[in-house]
């Protein structure tokens, strides 16, 4: 049997079902947020009593914090095998590190990014002063590699930035990081990683990947909501202004005579973590990195590998699915995989497998409707484009599609029950 490496919380949590009586929920729906591994919940129950303010206190607890608050920097630096002229700044997410991201890029950027993106990689970069230039859905990595070439080829000189996912939440697909960030390099153009899928499933060295940046969510990654990652270079952050105005960023605030104010704001990490600091989830975050450190990401990815290939095989006997990807079969994935069901709703499909088996799940189009429309063609590409969803009224096709999606402290029981119920 195959037993979930990494004990998490909530698997003994009741649910109703509407045939009667209760199951114990079974959580398929990871790529939104992972349940929290138990050592989490140790460490930040252990934490809780004495957490207190980050470098904003003289006392005993204060300094003990702001010490947790740096360590985990560092294990956050260690998880990403970071190069020690890097930084890691503290986020809320992964939307707000690209977001950070973007408002400190020097202005005229070109910033490339494939449309098959999460729209928190693909939106930011739709601010005054940045170009954002959009590249075509690739059908293969080889495909992708070859459009950034064509796209950098022709691009006008000037600072440039490559925005990449390093595992699709819809499909859950590979992208060939390396292969493509060397490309970028080659052109002069930087490149940021959206690792928020990637992280959870795989070793992300910052090292042998060659990327500028890496963007991740603390509540993927089997900790709890509110903090993020913005890990990488530290030149352009220093040179823009704070992505917050505040406490904790500023170094010296002085009125002038002639009554205004002149700020010299920090440089590194606290330039850009103005306020106080969300210690408790950095704690959670940190303590993560290192539960999964130690269990291993390649035998974590081999487990995750084994349920994998049960859950699509188990799939491919069931007529009318059809499992959505890019880039073929036997590319690589992470425990992330869409599907469309002929004849049904999406939501229905879902709605169903929560209320008669206790399976949580995701339909829809995923915060990536050009990846879907691009996935679902035909009918899906008019639904993707306003949003639509359920079945085409033209030819009775998906308009969207169902997600399902495992981790570390998925049961082998949960990945048979779902089957049973598709
Ligand atoms: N990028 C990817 C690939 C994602 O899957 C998500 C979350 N669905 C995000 C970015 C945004 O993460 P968050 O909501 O934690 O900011």
């Amino acid at each position: 049997a195959v037993r979930p490496p990494l004990p998490v919380l909530g698997l003994d949590v009741e649910v109703p079902l509407a045939t009667g009586g209760t199951v114990p929920y079974a959580a398929l729906d990871y790529a939104a947020s992972a349940p929290a591994l138990r050592r989490v919940w140790d460490d930040v129950a252990a934490y809780l009593p004495s957490y207190a303010s980050v470098h904003r206190g003289a006392g005993h607890l204060s300094r003990l914090s702001t010490d947790l608050y740096e360590e985990s920097r560092r294990t956050v630096a260690d998880f990403l095998d970071l190069p020690e002229d890097r930084q890691v700044v503290f986020t809320r997410g992964t939307t707000d590190s690209l977001n950070l991201l973007a408002a400190a890029l020097p202005a005229g950027t070109r910033v490339f990014s494939f449309v098959t993106e999460h729209h928190a990689s693909l939106l930011p970069w739709r601010r005054d002063g940045l170009r954002p230039v959009y590249l075509p859905a690739p059908r293969s990595p080889r495909q992708a590699v070859a459009a950034l070439r064509e796209a950098l080829a022709s691009a006008p000189s000037g600072p440039g930035l490559l925005c990449v996912t390093g595992a699709s939440n819809v499909t859950g697909e590979i992208w060939p990081v390396a292969e493509l960030t060397e490309v970028a390099h080659r052109h002069g153009v930087r490149v940021v990683l959206d690792a928020a899928q990637l992280a959870p499933h795989r070793r992300v060295s910052v090292r042998e990947l060659g990327v500028d940046w890496v963007a991740l969510s603390g509540h993927k990654l089997y900790a709890p909501f509110g903090a993020g990652v913005l890990a990488g270079r530290t030149d352009w952050l220093d040179a823009a202004e704070p992505y917050l105005a505040g406490g904790g960023a500023s170094r010296a605030v002085e009125c002038r005579g002639d009554g205004t104010v002149a700020v010299e704001w920090h440089h590194g990490p606290a330039r850009h973590e103005a306020g106080s600091p969300n210690v408790v989830g950095v704690h959670a975050l940190a303590s993560a990195c290192r539960a999964l450190t130690d269990a291993g990401p390649d035998a974590l990815a081999a487990r995750e590998e084994v349920l994998l290939d049960r859950l699509r095989a188990g799939l491919a006997e069931v007529p009318g699915v059809r499992v959505l990807g890019l880039f073929g079969e036997d590319h690589p994935r992470v425990g992330v995989l869409s599907f469309t069901v002929e004849g049904r709703r999406s939501s229905d499909f879902s709605a169903a497998l929560s209320a008669e088996y206790g399976i949580g799940v995701r339909d829809g189009l995923f915060c990536a409707h050009p990846l879907v429309r691009a996935l679902l063609g035909g009918a899906g590409e008019a639904s993707a484009r306003c949003g639509a969803s359920g079945l085409s009224p033209i030819d009775g096709r998906s308009l969207d599609a169902v997600r399902v999606s495992f981790g570390a402290g998925t049961p082998e029981e949960h990945i048979e029950r779902f089957l049973t119920a598709v």
